[in-house]
């Protein structure tokens, strides 16, 4: 079967349904269970827990995950105040694929990948993500469904539950088979929203990770949410979950959004992202997300320089002359990134403007001598030279 890249991946925290009235209109309350133990491994949850164990074997060696100790470390320590207890049993793996997924096994591997850490704005959105994950845990929603799919599904449909498939290899998951059930994700919405109020969080934020995955969702040209996302298409009401969320927010106010100490431990990783990002080429959705970046000022620069690329990528009438408008924001002042210059240099050695095409492209190599296409832009100066 050919798998699409979808934005919205896998898992667990993405799908939703519609909520029943009165799930967001009283205060959650939620009292965590034990530690787990291993379970028997004759049984049906030790062997899943087996599988698991596995697999996180797997990944342990995977080139994909993050080598970063402190980002993970970062994120390993809002695992554990969010973890009521259990913090000793979650490990975190931070997964270098440019798409929006998060997943927690029973054995407690805990996935985040980087297409969902490039569209995090602050430590209480990933503090949703991960309450909302660590709800599913704690509730032990995966048994229920092995349970439900293990008569009809694949070992690789189980698999593909917790994400594993785009893991380990880079293929998008199948998100609509394999997500939790309407109840499932209610209640994993509950106890996140709980625990990242308990931990002095913003749960306001929970619903804005969910408006700005529907604005991305909804950007895709010529086609309905629903037909683009095997996620939306099965469960086609995050704009509920979200107001869910909202309502939930007010029940549960107060908290801190925790946008610095989020910054400070991406920023170094961010531009990486941004290449896979464009790499996938959903041209429509990376313009949402790079527009946003840019009007709530986090290092709108790159941004525009990266909003120049997509516009220059995609190619549509017009696109040129808003990827030099980009380029041209992001060179504006000090410190511009150098790749804005090469942007620049590229349209105009198109459009045949020779000199302009020069001085860029120079200007390009000035700020940026070992850059890896050096080789490359040399080449292009030799031949408008010519
Ligand atoms: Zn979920």
């Amino acid at each position: 079967m050919k798998r699409r890249q979808v934005l919205a991946a896998g898992c667990a925290c993405c799908a939703s349904m519609i909520a029943p009235r009165t799930w967001a209109q009283t205060t959650p309350d939620y009292s965590a269970p034990q530690r787990f133990q291993r379970p028997d491994i004759a049984s049906d949850e030790g062997g899943l827990w087996a599988m698991m164990d596995r697999e996180e074997k797997a990944l342990r060696r995977s080139p994909l995950v993050l080598r970063d100790a402190r980002l993970t470390g970062y994120v390993q320590d809002l695992a554990c105040r969010l973890g009521d207890g259990h913090c000793p049993d979650i490990r975190i793996f931070l997964v270098r694929t440019p798409l929006f997924n998060a997943s927690m096994a029973p054995n407690g591997m805990m996935q985040i990948w980087t297409g969902l850490l490039l569209r995090m704005e602050n430590e209480a959105q990933l503090a949703a993500v991960i309450g909302h994950e660590i709800g599913h845990y704690l509730q032990r929603h995966s048994v229920d469904r092995l349970r439900d799919i293990k008569a009809k599904a694949a070992a690789s449909q189980v698999l593909a539950l917790f994400g594993l498939a785009g893991a380990i290899g880079q293929f998008a998951v199948m998100a609509s088979t394999f997500a939790y059930g309407r109840d499932h994700e209610h209640e994993a919405d509950r106890i996140g929203a709980y625990l990242m109020h308990r931990a002095g969080y913003q749960v306001a934020e929970s619903a804005v990770v969910w408006n700005n995955l529907l604005d991305e969702t909804r950007a895709r040209e010529g086609n309905e949410t629903s037909e683009t996302s095997p996620l939306f298409a099965t469960h086609p009401a995050p704009p509920e979950r979200r107001d869910n969320l909202a309502r939930l927010a007010e029940l549960l106010p107060g908290g801190t959004a925790g946008k610095d100490p989020f910054a400070a431990h991406t920023a170094h990783l961010i531009d990486e992202w941004l290449q896979d990002e464009i790499k996938r080429g959903q041209y429509a959705e990376s313009l949402v997300l790079l527009s946003r970046r840019i009007k709530t000022g986090s290092n709108p620069k790159l941004m525009q320089y990266y909003r120049g690329e997509v516009h220059r990528l995609r190619g549509q009438t017009g696109d040129h002359d808003r990827a030099l408008d980009d380029y041209q924001a992001a060179v504006a002042g000090d410190q511009p990134p150098p790749p804005a210059f090469r942007g620049i240099g590229l349209v105009a050695r198109q459009r045949g403007q020779k000199q302009d095409a020069r001085q860029a492209f120079a200007r390009y190599l000035d700020l940026a001598p070992d850059a890896p296409d050096s080789a490359l832009i040399k080449s292009y100066l030799a031949e408008l030279d010519s």
